[in-house]
């Protein structure tokens, strides 16, 4: 028998039309690429995604059109999550920190129809033009008064585009499963792969965060998303945030610890969630100052293991660490590391030990963790295995690629993370090792497989791998180890240029070790455990 109830598809704009009835106060602060700082409140900026939602049918999007932002975290950014979404369309959030080739490849797999673009991106945008699809408009998210010289074709602006159009909308209904986001995220090897979310699990994605953590995500309360909007949602919190009438504070491109600690002394930011990288920023900053900024009362620290002299600094200053998991295919929120009343009375090292687990699983992902003969493995606390994962807000595929999502997914379809884990009965998550071939530096993945391509290019090689070594700062760095041809010894400089040819500066190897013989598992395959052990004291030269 069916329940009796009316079934209402979930769509995401009706988040911002809910904020802007029940939150009107709710602030959205951006620090802006045009130098000042903006203030607005979610009722004065629905108005504003009424009108940007006008002006992209004005440009002819409609129905499961991609668009794509290359944009920091500020309030016009925000506008287009809701707006683009609103009518039907896929809001394709592209990562500025990618290659020249893999921006290309990108945008053109996505077919994006309109760019809006920071000023910041214009350069970038301006050399791969010719590349991009030939009928795309570009939008430069300004006013009119800081529109640059550009040799973009056509060029429109954004402030001018909103300029006249109505400030209220009847979003259009459609099945709640429709298309709304769309986020590029790394391989192990080749391109980029598209993680497709939907109206639907965007809503329970949120919803579920909101519960999840009701102390940061709370009317009143001042929320800073240092995670960017171009890259895993920031998130959920351009959703959940609203939902929770929360306010956000957005920092733009400035993301050293001086320009955070200035911006979230002003704001009085309660709540600030980033990658390792940007809180070792903050603290060395916070050291120098000699106090924490004014109101700051909890970070949310994920995308890499949050480093245990990290929990224990801002824990002993007061505040709160909640060590987070995730990936982008999961929306990407997974666990949240805020421990549970019954563990208030332990004593402060055992806290710090639960702190250093990646949390808790949240409600709706289902895990399990298996061994190399498949079976499962208890969660017992102390036995790894491969992790899997299931539930509303979890990728189905990778858009428009078969293979990748062949591959993604065991025989009773569950989602491969590429993390090797523990877990134990109270739904804690230790993340011990990863299986996947990826480099994680500030938050941003490098191939390994990739780089070693390029490398073995050079006549010179006769084998090479590239191994991820700990860095103080950007939590990993590549080290590229080349076996060279006998006779034979390629220059640093030399590989460094060739893989430059290809990638991102930030991309390329720190440095590069010379080997006679490449050790191989029993299967012939490269060993890079033993690498990473054979190489675990080699000192990196910023390092
Ligand atoms: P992304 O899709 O870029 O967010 O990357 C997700 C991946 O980042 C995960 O599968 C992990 O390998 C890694 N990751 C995210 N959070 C953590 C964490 N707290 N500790 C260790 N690794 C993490």
């Amino acid at each position: 028998m069916k329940g009796m109830m009316m079934h209402r598809p979930l769509r995401i704009a009706d988040i911002i039309d809910y904020a802007a009835i029940a939150h009107p106060q709710g602030e959205i602060v951006s620090v802006r690429t045009e130098g000042d700082v903006h203030r607005t409140t979610y009722r004065e900026m629905s108005k504003r995604i009424a009108q940007l939602a006008h002006a992209l049918k004005t440009l002819g999007i409609s129905d499961g059109d991609r668009v794509a932002t290359l944009a920091w975290n500020g309030y016009r950014h925000l506008e287009l999550y809701y707006a683009i979404s609103g009518i039907g369309a896929i809001c394709h959030t592209v990562n500025p920190r990618l290659s020249a080739e893999q921006l290309t490849y990108i945008v053109n797999h996505a077919e994006d129809r309109v760019l809006f673009l920071d000023l910041t991106f214009v350069p970038i945008v301006e050399k791969l033009v010719g590349e991009f699809p030939k009928d795309m408009r570009y939008v430069i998210m300004t006013d009119r008064a800081h529109m640059p010289e550009t040799s973009l074709p056509d060029v429109l602006c954004y402030e001018e585009l909103l300029e006249g159009q109505p400030e209220s909308i009847d979003w259009p209904e459609f099945p709640e499963d429709t298309a709304a986001g769309l986020c590029y995220t790394s391989g192990t090897t080749g391109n980029p792969k598209g993680t497709l979310f939907s109206h639907r699990s965007t809503l329970l994605h949120a919803m579920v965060l909101a519960i999840s953590l009701p102390d940061a995500l709370h009317e009143g309360r001042k929320v800073l998303p240092v995670v960017p909007l171009f890259h895993v949602n920031a998130w959920g919190l351009p959703y959940a945030a609203p939902l929770a009438g929360a306010s956000l504070v957005f920092p733009g491109g400035a993301l050293d610890g001086k320009s955070l600690f200035d911006l979230m002394d002003r704001e009085k930011v309660y709540s600030a969630w980033g990658v390792p990288t940007v809180w070792q920023g903050l603290l060395a900053h916070i050291q120098a100052e000699g106090r924490v900024p004014e109101g700051f009362g909890d970070v949310v620290v994920g995308g890499s293991a949050a480093p245990p002299s990290m929990i224990e600094a801002f824990e002993d200053m007061g505040v709160n660490v909640c060590h987070a998991w995730g990936m982008t295919e999961m929306s990407p929120v997974g666990t949240q590391g805020n421990l549970p009343s019954f563990m208030d009375d332990m004593p402060k090292e055992e806290r710090l030990l639960m702190k250093r687990k990646q949390g808790r699983k949240l409600f709706g992902v289902e895990m399990k963790i298996v061994g190399e003969d498949g079976n499962r493995l208890p969660h017992d606390g102390k036995t790894p295995g491969a992790l899997y994962v299931r539930g509303n807000a979890i990728t189905s595929g990778y858009y428009g690629n078969a293979e990748a999502t062949e591959a993604a997914f065991d025989a009773e379809g569950w989602f491969g993370t590429g993390d090797v884990a523990m877990l134990d009965e109270n739904g804690f998550l230790t993340i011990t090792d990863r299986v996947k071939d990826l480099i994680k530096s500030g938050g941003e993945w490098i191939s390994s497989i990739d780089l070693e391509n390029v490398v073995m290019s050079h006549p010179d090689v006769a084998s090479c791998a590239v191994i991820a070594l700990p860095h103080p700062k950007w939590d990993e760095r590549p080290l590229l180890v080349v076996v060279p041809v006998e006779g034979k010894k390629p220059t640093k400089e030399e590989l460094v240029g060739l893989l430059g040819e290809h990638f991102a500066k930030w991309q390329l190897p720190d440095d590069v070790v010379y080997i006679d013989e490449m050790p191989l598992t029993a299967t012939g395959k490269v060993s890079k455990l033993t690498l990473r052990e054979r190489f675990k004291d080699h000192v990196l030269p910023d390092a």
